[in-house]
């Protein structure tokens, strides 16, 4: 039989669902992959029931439905005071996935270069390398993992189409600054290069600090394809329904591929969910409700011997393990896994050029017995 000549050779299992598969496995406390075990707002459910038996069950129409879109615009522009057209710049996507591959469909051909930062979240590498492109990965700065922007000028050739942002990132829990957007700018400045920012995590941001999207630079919103998901904010990851803003030249371009990815998105999710978006705290409170848990979770690791900042957004908290005798994350979320009951994501796939740091991933996105549970089998260690 003829070999299979793989598109991705290199590409293994995501370590997401690797480590949720160990939890069942072994029967440990999943703190591994990223989505609340708890329901989202009832009302959210009640609606999603109204209209499917408001017969809201065939195709949406190819760009997502036009409420949705018009409560999208509204937020982005009460949070980030900014303007997207609801009929020419914003495209529903079956999550912020399916919107992160059509963005790399849109611009990268073979060859193209595109400038990611590590630890990378897991699907970035394997899409850039479908579309025949090359991965450029700049290491994010040990201590603070904020971004060397004379290392991004450096990596820049004239290959380069794309840098990938993420902000609030996942693993780190960091955010851009206004001096990291004009950086980026700066360095984009008359250049064909083009920005995707993965903004899923916008609205889950602590201590009063407010995540600040690449939207907001004018320069950088003419290049850019901001991305979000609404499986982070209203706690529906399943649902898969994500979005896409983008200038009106490059939404045309993004739907002429999303057309026949996708065409279309999940019909009564989007009415469901432009109805709860009509009352604003449906996500202005996620922060605060999050943070609660930030705080759940460190005030029970103070009692462990793992040393940690508390994440300043997203539902993930790194904690630094350095003090224990183990060379790699790998072989201790195993170990946990196995014989302490509890599932965690190592950092080493997060990483391409460097080792990664003595850090693992703890989800906080799960109900405070979940959280207590879990760390409590860490007191020991
Ligand atoms: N980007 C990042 C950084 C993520 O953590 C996730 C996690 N789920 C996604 C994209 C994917 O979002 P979705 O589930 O909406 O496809
Ligand atoms: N983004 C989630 C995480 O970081 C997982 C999503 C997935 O499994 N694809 O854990």
């Amino acid at each position: 039989m003829e070999t299979f000549n793989s598109k991705l050779p290199d590409t293994q299992e995501s370590i997401f669902a690797v480590m949720s598969k160990k939890a069942v496995e072994f029967g440990s406390v999943n703190l591994a992959q990223g989505f609340p075990d708890f329901d989202p707002d009832p009302k959210l459910i009640d609606v999603l029931s109204y209209y499917a038996k408001q017969h809201k069950n065939q195709y949406a129409p190819m760009p997502g439905v036009q409420e949705l879109r018009e409560a999208i615009a509204n937020k982005h522009l009460n949070c980030q005071s900014v303007n997207y057209c609801p009929n020419s710049e914003i495209t529903v996507t079956a999550g912020a996935t399916q919107a992160i591959s059509t963005a790399i469909s849109t611009l990268i051909s073979k060859d193209d270069e595109v400038i990611v930062f590590e630890p990378i979240y897991d699907a970035y590498e394997p899409l850039i390398q479908l579309n025949g492109g090359k991965v450029i990965p700049i290491t994010l700065e040990t201590t603070e993992f904020s971004i060397n922007w004379s290392k991004v000028a450096d990596a820049i050739s004239d290959k380069t189409r794309a840098i990938l942002i993420n902000t609030p990132h996942n693993p780190c829990g960091t955010m851009l600054t206004q001096d990291d957007l004009n950086e980026l700018a700066k360095i984009i400045k008359g250049k064909k290069v083009y920005i995707i920012s993965d903004e899923v995590y916008e609205h889950i941001t602590f201590d009063k600090k407010q995540h600040l999207s690449v939207s907001t630079h004018p320069e950088l919103k003419e290049k850019a394809f901001v991305i979000s998901s609404f499986g982070k904010t209203l706690h529906i990851t399943g649902w898969k329904v994500g979005y896409c803003l983008a200038p009106k030249e490059l939404t045309a371009e993004f739907r002429k591929a999303h057309q026949f990815i996708v065409y279309s998105v999940n019909t009564p999710a989007q009415y469901a969910i432009a109805d709860i978006l009509q009352n604003e705290e449906s996500y202005l409170s996620v922060g605060k409700f999050y943070q609660e848990k930030r705080d759940t979770l460190t005030a029970k690791l103070l009692g462990t011997n793992f040393k940690f900042k508390p994440a300043k957004s997203t539902y993930f908290q790194l904690i630094d393990y350095s003090h224990l005798n183990y060379d790699d994350g790998l072989s201790l979320t195993d170990f946990l896994v196995e014989n302490k009951s509890i599932s965690l994501i190592p950092l080493e796939p997060f990483y391409k050029i460097s080792r990664a740091p003595k850090f693992v991933r703890i989800c906080f996105a799960k109900n405070n017995t979940t959280l207590q549970t879990g760390i409590s089998n860490l007191i020991d260690l």
